[in-house]
This record gives structure tokens, sequence and C-alpha cells, in this order.
């Protein structure tokens, strides 16, 4: 079946998306892979090309664009080109840092960080994890103490992507005082630049999406002026909640990229490779895997295309999005590594792009809210309405 999903400028957009993938990105993605680490002259050339933070209003340096539908179509080039890397580092500043700044952000704040994050001349992280605490945030430790009309910050964060290359964090922290798991309004957030105290750990040695860094953040007696407190103070899990539905769907998003290129690989393989006298597709198992690929790959990409509608029109809620982040993220696995598995011996070499693509998908059911947590959220959500 067609997708309904996208029209003229949205296919328009992704030919600059395409354009920038091939120019920018493909003749340095190998070794940014190898360092772990992409130069910042690759964002400013992203935020030069109007790729980055499209829905940073005029005034404040950008285009004002409220239409998620961009965001898929950048996010479906750059798994299409295999520069799964990139589109994680932009994922982790336009989807999770982004609309806490535009939905609770002060001018001030909005006047001081998106102007750079549309030009590419800030990197922003979006620090919640930490060592002890990642799918229960109510488990965190790190804490904001007053000091007059500042805060001091002190705590550690961890697998914070754009970690080491950031400017700044958006950092989750207690702030109500008190030790052990905290009550609803006991947390805030704070949009911490990097200044003295702020400190970052060697770069985290990740199985795939290299390209964009990880790290661990170190906070010691970070002095955070009151200015830069997000929002209302002791809002901060309020304020993540409200703002799942737009992390789930991206990762959604990206699975069902993951999933599609997956299977396109996956054939392309197939009818080049020759074995007993033709090649793969004479196999009757072949066929029947690349049909369970075809088939579960176009249901999570009209599921995933119906959220993104849904989002747009403000109706996607919290457990719509677990439930459409489940489901993509758990296919991007299952069709990955059974694309692999079509690859025979190449599909293991990392230098193949399927081998890239299953590192990927590994992540998707894990970051942003474990595939075990996405459960428990929808069976809750079951139990309260019973
Ligand atoms: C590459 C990478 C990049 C990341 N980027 C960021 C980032 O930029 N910023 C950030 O803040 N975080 C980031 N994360 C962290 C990520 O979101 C967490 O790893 C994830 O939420 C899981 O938390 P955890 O690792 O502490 O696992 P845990 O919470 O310790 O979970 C361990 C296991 O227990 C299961 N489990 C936990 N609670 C329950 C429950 N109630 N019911 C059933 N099972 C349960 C989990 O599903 C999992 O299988 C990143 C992680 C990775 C690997």
């Amino acid at each position: 079946m067609k997708r309904t999903l996208l029209e003229e400028d949205h296919e328009q957009f992704r030919e600059l998306a395409a354009e920038f993938n091939s120019r920018e990105i493909a003749p340095h993605y190998a070794a940014w892979d190898a360092a772990h680490m992409m130069p910042r002259s690759m964002w400013r050339a992203a935020g030069e090309a109007g790729l980055l933070g499209l829905a940073i209003p005029e005034e404040f340096g950008g285009m004002g664009i409220d239409d998620y539908r961009y965001r898929v179509v950048l996010d479906e080039e750059f798994v299409r080109c295999g520069h799964l890397g990139v589109a994680l580092a932009f994922h982790l500043q336009d989807d999770l840092v982004l609309p806490y700044l535009l939905a609770y952000g002060s001018t001030d704040l909005k006047s001081r960080w998106l102007p750079g994050m549309a030009e590419g001349s800030t990197v922003t992280s979006c620090a919640l994890t930490e060592p002890g605490a990642g799918s229960d945030l109510r488990g965190i430790r790190t804490k904001a103490v007053r000091d007059g009309d500042d805060w001091l910050l002190t705590g550690q964060k961890t697998f914070i992507g754009n970690g080491v290359s950031g400017d700044a964090a958006l950092v989750l922290a207690r702030t109500d005082g008190g030790t052990g798991r905290g009550s609803q309004d006991s947390y805030s957030l704070f949009m911490v630049s990097r200044t003295e105290g702020y400190s970052c750990g060697n770069q985290l040695d990740k199985m795939g999406v290299r390209a964009s860094d990880t790290a661990e953040l170190f906070f010691d007696a970070v002095r955070v002026p009151g200015a830069d407190l997000i929002g209302e103070l002791g809002a901060g899990l309020r304020y993540v909640k409200e703002q799942l539905p737009q992390a789930r769907l991206a990762i959604a998003v990206a699975a069902s990229a993951v999933a599609r290129a997956s299977y396109e690989q996956a054939l392309q393989y197939a009818t080049d490779r020759h074995a007993f006298g033709d090649n793969l597709l004479q196999f009757q198992n072949t066929r029947f895997e690349l049909a369970d690929m075809l088939t579960a790959a176009a249901v999570t990409e009209l599921y995933v295309d119906r959220a993104v509608e849904s989002f747009n029109a403000g109706e996607l809620d919290d457990i719509d999005a677990a439930q459409v982040k489940l489901w993509a993220s758990e296919r991007a696995k299952e069709i990955s590594d059974r694309a692999l598995q079509v690859h025979g011996g190449y599909g293991y070499i990392l230098e193949y792009p399927i081998a890239q693509a299953f590192l990927a998908a590994r992540l998707l059911t894990i970051f942003g809210g474990t595939s075990e947590i996405m459960r428990e959220s929808i069976g809750r959500s079951l139990a309260a309405g019973a």
C-alpha cells in the first residue's frame, strides 16, 4: 500500500537531506564512526542547510516548523544512508532538549540557546540517566541546592549522548533537599552550561551508532544561575512525562526506518548473491523470510505514520507513544536480525550496513525507556482504567 503521510514539500525536503548526506556526511562517516565523534563543522553545515532545530521559531533563528513529518523525512534519510550516529545526535538535541526549552523555557533561556541550536554552533545533551537510576528516575541522586540566587549542582549522569561534544546539558536534579526516592515534585530541570566543576568522563565504548559520542557527566558543585531553571521549581518529572510522546515517537520513527532499510538491504543482497547455481531468491526460505520482513516493516510504517499524524494533531498521549515505540523498536530488532541472517557471514562484518543497522536496532528497545517499561506503562494504564 502506498504511504499517504508525506506531501510534495516533504519529498523536496528529502532531496535536501539526501544531498546533505552525500556531500557532508558520506565522505567522512567511517572516520567519525572510528573516532566516536563528529566534528562541530558537521553541525554547522547542517544548520546552514536548514536541517537543525526545525521547530525553533523564526524570532529565535529557526524556521518554526511544527510539522513533525519533516523530522520523519530527515531520520529516514540518515538511516537509509547508514548514518545512524548523525540521526541519534540530532535526535538528542531536537527531540529531547529542544521541546523542553520551547514548552517551558523563559524568553531569556530561549534567546540564549535556540539561535545557536538552529545554526549548529551550539550542541546540547539531555542528562536524565544516572549510574544508579535509569528506568526509575525517582532514584536519581544528582541534587541542586540553593545558594543565594544560584543553585549548586552536584552529581553524576551516565550514557549521555552528545555528552563529550556538548556545550550544555539539560539536567534533571533533586531540588527538595531529600534523599531516597522523592515525590512527584521533588525534581527540577536546569539548562547547565559547561563551566567550572562540570566535566565529562571517557567516551563510553558503544557497540553501534558510534559516530555519536556518549559519556558520563560529573557535576562538582557547579554554580547554576537561578535563570537557568527550566519552568517551575519541582515540575521536572511532570515535564518529563509531558514530553514522553515526542521522545517515544521519535524512536519509533527511527525504528521504522531501520526496519525498512534492513529489509531492503536483505532483498538486495538476496538478489545479488549466488549459491547453488542461482541467487538466494531461489530458496523458498529466503523468499519467506523476505515476505515476513516486508510485511512487518510495512505494518510498522503505517502504524508509525498514523502516530505521527496523531502527534501533529496534538492527540498522541504517552501511552499511545509507548505502544508505538514498543512495537516499532521490537520489529526493528527482529527484522534487522533476520536481514543479517540473509547476509550470511557478510552480515557479521561491520563494514556492511546491515551489521550497523542490527547494532543500532539493539539500542532502540533500551534507550528512551526499555520495552519492559513501555509494557509496564501500557499495563498500568489498563489497570487504572479498569
Ligand atoms: C547508547 C545509549 C544512549 C543513551 N542516551 C541517553 C541520553 O542521552 N540521556 C539519558 O538521560 N539517558 C540516555 N541513555 C540511557 C537509557 O535511557 C537507559 O539506559 C534506559 O532508560 C534504561 O535504564 P538503565 O540502563 O538504568 O536500566 P535499568 O533501569 O537498570 O533496567 C535494567 C533492566 O531492568 C528492567 N526493568 C527496570 N525496571 C523495570 C520494571 N519496573 N518492570 C520490568 N522491568 C524493569 C529494564 O527493562 C532492563 O531490562 C542512553 C543509553 C544508551 C545505551
